[in-house]
């Protein structure tokens, strides 16, 4: 299992937490597993922290596999808006002034790896 293998993992099991945790007032949920809940999901951002440090020392990649709805400002000092950009076409681009960034493949494709199984609804069903 590679460091993205092993991000992805966290993202999901983080994801899946996040979401138990935030429906707990609707469910038939412990005071003592929701306290169990947060420390392993404190633990796991924890776990992902060192596994993104060790994947990459810049933090726009590292906000990227961190948060599936983060996307980068436009990267072109002389835009009028420096607005965030929108994935489109494999790059991020500025709708603005054309800008668009430079990401090589594998970690576009990494990126997509991390955040492609975060499907909350379906791992909920498969636990139940
Ligand atoms: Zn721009």
């Amino acid at each position: 299992m590679d460091t993205i293998d092993k991000i992805e993992e966290v993202n999901r099991n983080i994801a899946i937490n996040d979401f138990y945790l935030m429906v707990r007032r609707e469910g038939p949920i412990s005071k003592e597993y929701e306290n169990h809940l947060e420390k392993v999901t404190s633990e796991l951002r924890k776990e992902r922290e060192k596994l993104l440090a060790e994947y990459t020392p810049s933090i726009v990649r590292r906000n990227l596999l961190r948060e599936y709805s983060y996307v980068p400002y436009c990267g072109n000092i002389d835009c009028m808006k420096s607005p965030r950009t929108i994935f489109t076409d494999g790059q991020f681009k500025c709708h603005t002034c054309g800008w668009e960034s430079s990401f090589p493949k594998e970690f576009i494709s990494a990126w997509k790896q991390v955040h492609g199984s975060v499907n909350i609804s379906k791992e909920i069903s498969v636990r139940y």
